[in-house]
């Protein structure tokens, strides 16, 4: 602790107070029919057992503000691993025990933003269930020891006063809002700020948390939280926090609707440098940042059901555009990205500007050069492209591409291929790619072409 003891700043001391006030009509509000029905048998259920579950977290900042909530935390104030396998049975739903947390998820088959249709497996409902915890730290920016407590005890250990809040589910006392810290008062006044001043020591990624609320919000950190953050960035504090939890902190800023407000906050706050010491927001990021902005919500608008993005990547890639192919690889080494994403960054950095090159430089390009060109690419790559090309050419190209070319599929298949007596094997691939780069560029208009394509292309005809 004697760095904490250096920094200068104590424990806040500041008295829990909470007024009980009822929101079930603003729950009712801002939840579909089917939510609301899950929050009551979770609190039927915790009746029959003789247990008190709350609602925690996002969910009462999210339904004060009137906005829809589709994540539901629950915490118990004991047993909460038998109510959640009990929810589980009761909703048809898959139960995911973590035994080392002491926590559940309960996940559901549906998904809540959407109607009906197939469900994204990252979009599916969950609910996370938790017994009521303290947490303790053995040194700064530790992971926290865990020992279970009273709902009071579990809000004071969360990071701002607007998401420590609960609300009670259980039937006699539904929607009764716990605000022991002044959570409603920080939410009219649009603050964010934290409960204690040790909070950024403990956990730095907070510092992340607090930009994202404020920024997604419009709400502003209160001054003395925003010292609180200088103190904890003065300190390094990023440096003795685990990447990983630093890497999804980052992920979730650039996941918002406009990261760009937080990344400028962020540079503002000088919380940048960490992830690279050469790391600059500068006006050609941002303009970046503006189009990559563009790009998404004409590909969302046009393209989603196609194939789903990951929005985050793409701001990611204009982040580390100004960084070299060594620089990003150590970036991602050191922040632990998944395999699949660091692969998909790698190849950003590799081919973007190559292939920017390619599609620019010739004033005829065939379909099937085009198709080339971006068809190995991940989505994530040709949006990030679309949106740094400067050239209405590659613009178009890119768009032609993604619009036309990509559906374009051969008419025969394997099955024609065996037909035609050809040996199964790698040539199957390749006479299908041929004949698909011959009809992208309008040289084969049926399928008798494509067969008759096929049977030159294998010494058959
Ligand atoms: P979002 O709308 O972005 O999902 P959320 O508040 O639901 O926001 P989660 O990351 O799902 O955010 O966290 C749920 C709750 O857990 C938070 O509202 C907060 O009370 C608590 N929490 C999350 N991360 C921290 C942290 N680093 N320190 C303290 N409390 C945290």
């Amino acid at each position: 602790m004697e760095l904490i003891k250096k920094s200068g700043i104590t424990r806040n001391r500041r008295k829990p107070h909470g007024p009980a006030k009822n929101i079930s009509s603003a729950i009712k509000k801002n939840l579909s029919p089917r939510m609301l029905k899950i929050l009551r048998l979770c609190g039927a259920l915790a009746d029959q057992k003789g247990l008190k579950a709350y609602a925690v977290g996002g969910f009462a900042r999210d339904i004060l503000l009137n906005v829809s909530s589709f994540d539901v935390d629950i915490v118990l104030e004991r047993e909460c691993l038998v109510f959640a396998k009990a929810l589980a049975d009761k909703l048809g739903g898959s139960l995911v025990v973590y035994k080392r947390f002491g926590t559940a998820t309960v996940v559901m088959d549906w998904c809540p933003k959407a109607k009906r249709g197939p469900v994204n497996r990252k979009e599916r409902f969950k609910i996370d269930i938790a017994t009521a915890r303290v947490e303790s730290y053995e040194h700064p920016a530790a992971l926290p020891k865990v020992v279970f407590s009273s709902i009071k005890q579990d809000l004071h250990r969360r990071d701002f006063t607007i998401n420590a809040m609960a609300v009670s589910l259980n039937k006699g006392s539904f929607g009764r809002l716990i605000d022991f810290f002044n959570g409603q008062r920080d939410l009219r006044q649009k603050k964010v700020r934290v409960l204690h001043d040790l909070s950024f020591i403990e956990d730095p990624t907070r510092i992340f948390r607090a930009v994202r609320f404020e920024q997604r919000y419009n709400f502003k950190i209160e001054p003395h939280t925003e010292e609180l953050i200088k103190t904890a960035v003065r300190l390094d504090m990023f440096g003795r926090t685990q990447k990983q939890r630093l890497r999804n902190e980052l992920i979730l800023i650039l996941s918002e609707p406009e990261p760009v407000k937080a990344l400028t906050r962020m540079h503002e706050l000088h919380e940048l440098r960490f992830i690279h010491p050469r790391l600059r927001l500068t006006k050609g990021m941002l303009r970046l940042f503006g189009d990559i902005g563009e790009c998404c919500r004409w590909y969302e608008s046009s393209f989603l059901k196609k194939r789903p993005i990951d929005r985050w990547l793409i701001f990611f890639f204009a982040m580390v555009d100004g960084l070299d192919l060594a620089q990003v690889k150590a970036l991602c080494e050191k922040f632990v990205f998944t395999k699949g994403d660091e692969k998909r960054i790698i190849s950003c950095k590799g081919k973007a500007d190559k292939v920017i090159r390619a599609l620019k430089a010739k004033r005829e390009l065939a379909p099937s050069r085009i198709y080339r060109h971006l068809e190995p690419l991940a989505y994530e790559v040709i949006l990030f492209i679309l949106a740094k090309a400067k050239s209405e050419r590659v613009r178009m190209r890119v768009s032609l591409f993604l619009a036309k070319y990509n559906g374009v599929k051969p008419s025969i298949s394997g099955k024609d291929l065996k037909g035609l007596g050809i040996a199964p094997g790698p040539r199957y691939g390749k006479i299908l790619d041929r004949v698909l780069y011959e009809k992208l560029d309008g040289r084969l208009l049926n399928k008798q072409d494509e067969m008759r394509l096929a049977r030159q292309l294998s010494g058959k005809a």
